[in-house]
């Protein structure tokens, strides 16, 4: 092949490869970094994720915006900020295991799945669940893995989890997602009135002794039952 050729083939590669790597790194830059995330593995998990592969077609050019966007049955993938907040809060590392409730478009468990060996994910609408299983295939992620079903009860047979992240506001924390969080384990959850006011919660377990902090203010969709 002429020096042209392949300069012209490497050109298109990276041009169709990914052409919102720039998007990504202003998103990380100016939503992320800038508002106090510091935690070296999610700055980076956020850089990697090609979150344009998360939304439909026609919000494309939207995919790197400062907010949620919708995904369908009126469900959103969340602020790039949250996604980051979120991540970063239960302090996630290589070797560690995750669950998810709420996959939505997978993106979250897409960036958790850059950092841990293995995420866990549950999603009580079966089209989205199906959804986030071909997309994260589709880019590659073999430690994700999806189920249908009510978040509400966990999934216990690959409990215990060294975190748990909710990404649906609930009323109170349901117990079996407590029980399935590790010793010295970290829970972020969405928790009050979807339609007035919620806190994310940090829930830390050490022993017996659960202890909650109010984070910040955020607005989820609400954690619907079965
Ligand atoms: N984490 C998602 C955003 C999810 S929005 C992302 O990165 O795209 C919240 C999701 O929680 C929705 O898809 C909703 O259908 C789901 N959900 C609501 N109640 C649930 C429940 N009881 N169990 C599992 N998933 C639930």
């Amino acid at each position: 092949m002429s020096k042209f050729g392949s300069f012209t083939f490497l050109g298109m590669a990276l041009l169709v490869g990914d052409s919102f790597e720039r998007e990504r790194r202003e998103m990380v830059r100016f939503q992320i970094e800038h508002r106090g995330i510091k935690d070296a593995a999610t700055l980076s998990a956020m850089t990697a994720v090609p979150r344009h592969r998360f939304v439909a077609e026609n919000l494309l050019k939207n995919a790197y915006d400062d907010g949620a966007l919708p995904i369908g049955h009126g469900q959103t993938i969340s602020q790039p900020y949250i996604v980051a907040y979120m991540t970063e809060i239960v302090k996630p590392q290589k070797g560690q295991r995750v669950l998810e409730i709420g996959t939505g478009s997978g993106y979250q468990a897409a960036v958790l799945a850059q950092i841990v060996d293995m995420v866990f994910t549950i999603e009580v609408v079966p089209e989205l669940a199906n959804a986030a299983a071909s997309r994260v295939s589709t880019l590659g992620y073999k430690n994700v893995k999806i189920k249908v079903a009510d978040g509400y009860y966990g999934w216990k047979e690959n409990s215990p989890f060294d975190a748990i992240v909710v990404t649906a506001t609930t009323e109170f924390i349901p117990p079996p997602l407590l029980e399935q969080l590790k010793d010295g384990g970290r829970m972020v959850i969405p928790v009050g009135s979807p339609f007035f006011t919620q806190s994310l919660m940090l829930v830390e377990k050490q022993g017996k002794k659960i202890t909650t902090h109010s984070l910040i203010p955020v607005r989820f969709v609400p954690f619907t039952r079965n």
